[in-house]
This record gives C-alpha cells, sequence and structure tokens, in this order.
C-alpha cells in the first residue's frame, strides 16, 4: 500500500475541482487532484455552455472543462484518475484513500465532489438528456425561448424554474405528482397567476417520445384510480426539478452535513467543520449550482488552504 504526504488533497474535477488546483499550484502548495468517476463534472453532459464568463461565442461544456484542466497542469496540479473511497479527517495530517489502495496524508483537503440531479428513472431520460431533458433551467431555458416545455416536480425549486421558464417558453406545464404545491404560498400564487403556466395536478410522466430531439410526454393523471386517464402533451423540453444529491455519502458521520446531504460551511469562507478540510461548488451549496459559482469558490477554497497552511506552519 503507497503512502503519499502532501500539502492539498483535491476531491474533484469539476470547475471547482480545477478552479481550486489552478490557484494551489499557482500558490505553490502542489496539490494532488482526484478526478473520480466524472472526469470534468457535470459540464461534461452538456452540449453548449453560454452563459461562464469569457466565452462571448458560447463553449461546448467538455471543451470548457478541458481548457480548465490544462490551466490546472500548466501550473504543476498532479492530476490523477482515480476515486476517493475513504477519508479520516480525525486528526491531521488527514488520511484520505483512493480506489487504488494508494493512501495520502494531507495537511489540508478541499472537496468539491459535486452534486447529481434526480431523475425520475425512466429510460428515455438519458436518451434525450442534452437533446430536450435537462435538470437546468437556468442553463438551458434559453435554447427553449417560443418553445413548449414540462418542468417536474412541485417544491419551490419546479416553481421557480417555471416562473424563469414562463418568461422564455411560448407555453410551461407544471407536472405535480400530488393535488397541492409543496411551495411557498408566495410562489403558488405567482404560478397560479402566470397565464402561460398550466399546473397539472396528480400527473404522473410514464415515458418521453420524439425521433431525435424530444417532442413530447406520455402522461397519466389519477393512475391506479377509477379516474385513471392516460395522455400525451408536444413539448419540446423537459425540466427536471425534483432535486440533487449531493456527493458527500463518504464524508457521512466526518463532516457536518446539512439535512440534505450538503456540507455545511459554517463561516464566511470555505471552511467546514472540521479545521483544515475545505468544501467548494455544488457539494455545498444547494442554491446556485452554476459552474461559474463552482469555480468562485473553488479559487475561495484554494485561497482558504493557503492561509490555512501559512498558519500552521511547523
Ligand atoms: C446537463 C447540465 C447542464 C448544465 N449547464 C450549465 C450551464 O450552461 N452553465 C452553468 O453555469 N452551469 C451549468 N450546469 C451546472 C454545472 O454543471 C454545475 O453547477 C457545476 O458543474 C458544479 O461544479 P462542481 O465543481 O461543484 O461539481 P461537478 O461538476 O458536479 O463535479 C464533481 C466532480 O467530483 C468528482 N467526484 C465525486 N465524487 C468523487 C470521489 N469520491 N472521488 C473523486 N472525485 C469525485 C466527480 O467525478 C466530478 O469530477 C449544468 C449542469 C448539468 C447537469
Amino acid at each position: 500500500m503507497a503512502t503519499e504526504n502532501t500539502k492539498c488533497v483535491i476531491i474533484g474535477s469539476g470547475p471547482a475541482g480545477y478552479t481550486a488546483a489552478i490557484y494551489a499550484s499557482r500558490a505553490n502548495i502542489s496539490p494532488i487532484l482526484y478526478e473520480g468517476i466524472q472526469p470534468g463534472g457535470q459540464l461534461t453532459t452538456t452540449s453548449e455552455v453560454e452563459n461562464f464568463p469569457g466565452y462571448p461565442e458560447g463553449v461546448m461544456g467538455s471543451q470548457l472543462m478541458e481548457d480548465l484542466r490544462r490551466q490546472a497542469l500548466r501550473f504543476g496540479a498532479d492530476i490523477r484518475n482515480g476515486i476517493i473511497k475513504d477519508v479520516d479527517f480525525s486528526e491531521r495530517p488527514f488520511k484520505v484513500t483512493a480506489d487504488d489502495n494508494t493512501v495520502i496524508l494531507a495537511d489540508t483537503v478541499i472537496v468539491a465532489t459535486g452534486a447529481s440531479a434526480r431523475y425520475l428513472g425512466l429510460p428515455d431520460e438519458q436518451r434525450f438528456a442534452g437533446l430536450g431533458v435537462s435538470a437546468c433551467a437556468t442553463c438551458d431555458g434559453f435554447f427553449y425561448r417560443g418553445k413548449t416545455v414540462a418542468v417536474v416536480g412541485g417544491g419551490d425549486t419546479a416553481c421557480e424554474e417555471s416562473l424563469y421558464l414562463s418568461g422564455l417558453a411560448k407555453q410551461v406545464y407544471l407536472i405535480v405528482r400530488k393535488d397541492f404545491l409543496r411551495a411557498s404560498k408566495v410562489m403558488q400564487k405567482r404560478v397560479m397567476d402566470k397565464e402561460n403556466i398550466t399546473v397539472l395536478f396528480n400527473t404522473n410522466t410514464l415515458g418521453l417520445f420524439g425521433e431525435e430531439f424530444l417532442e413530447g410526454a406520455h402522461l397519466v393523471e389519477f393512475a391506479g384510480t377509477d379516474k385513471e386517464h392516460k395522455f400525451d402533451i408536444n413539448i419540446d423540453g423537459f425540466f427536471l426539478a425534483i432535486g440533487h444529491k449531493p456527493n458527500t455519502d463518504i464524508f457521512r458521520g466526518k463532516l457536518e452535513l446539512d439535512d440534505q446531504g450538503y456540507i455545511v460551511l459554517p463561516g464566511k469562507s470555505q471552511a467546514t467543520s472540521v479545521e483544515g478540510v475545505f468544501a467548494a461548488g455544488d457539494v455545498a451549496d444547494s442554491h446556485y449550482q452554476q459552474a461559474i459559482t463552482a469555480a468562485g469558490t473553488g479559487c475561495r477554497a484554494a485561497l482558504d488552504a493557503e492561509h490555512f497552511l501559512m498558519e500552521h506552519q511547523q
């Protein structure tokens, strides 16, 4: 079993992880970054990214991530293809174990493991991913100007996304499993008052259809009752708004997590509940979840780690 020592381990290779690696490398911290199961993170699953500053013509998600990776390599980051399977934050140096059983003793750790959007589990969701199915209205809504879309979910996020899309799309269907919205009263009113939003209560999605691109959804109202009614809607976009799952399983019991599993940042920095462990990106942010905010907090986490190392120099 190989054991190594380092000043900083970065876990994750999304915009947060790579940005942390750029800053930490330029500060001579020589970080080791583990890419995980999805090198490049969530943006590698999308096509064009139009809202990342610095790309006036837009950029393909995978190209953006390759650019960030090359920038981190340029300053000497040690980027490794592997998954961190265990961490021990009970004492410093922290013990981080990779899936090839390499053990790294690290003075600081930056957790940037992201969050994964929850899907309904329909086979067609993957088939139409990037071809009509999206889990991010802020990211992809612009592509549906003047079109018809559906949003799935009944909480605040689903209502917010429906309202956002109603400003772009011609028609928005909000597909709600229950006979009520879980969102706040104010949000509910806004949705119900919007002329181009139709709320489909007591409705589930059975499947999606289309040739190359998404063309519609098969729905069922009052499933399993004597009022059951199956019908189709024609849509160009299908937006999931049923939440995200932060990738924090290996940190459970080791870092403070909130009730949804996101890493808690108790102060004004990226410091977690364990001194010397920092978190950046979607894994510690259930609200903004954008590439630029992830990159911004990756920068902050690296600066925090640098200050921590200076303060704790032996
Ligand atoms: C389809 C889609 C389209 C999007 N479009 C846009 C857009 O247009 N604009 C925008 O700003 N945002 C967009 N987003 C949101 C954006 O992708 C995320 O906000 C951003 O990627 C979050 O970055 P992150 O670094 O926090 O984590 P992620 O990108 O989620 O990366 C997490 C990383 O952690 C790694 N990891 C996880 N567990 C481990 C482990 N145990 N060991 C090692 N590594 C691990 C993964 O392999 C991955 O590399 C989109 C998201 C999706 C899903």
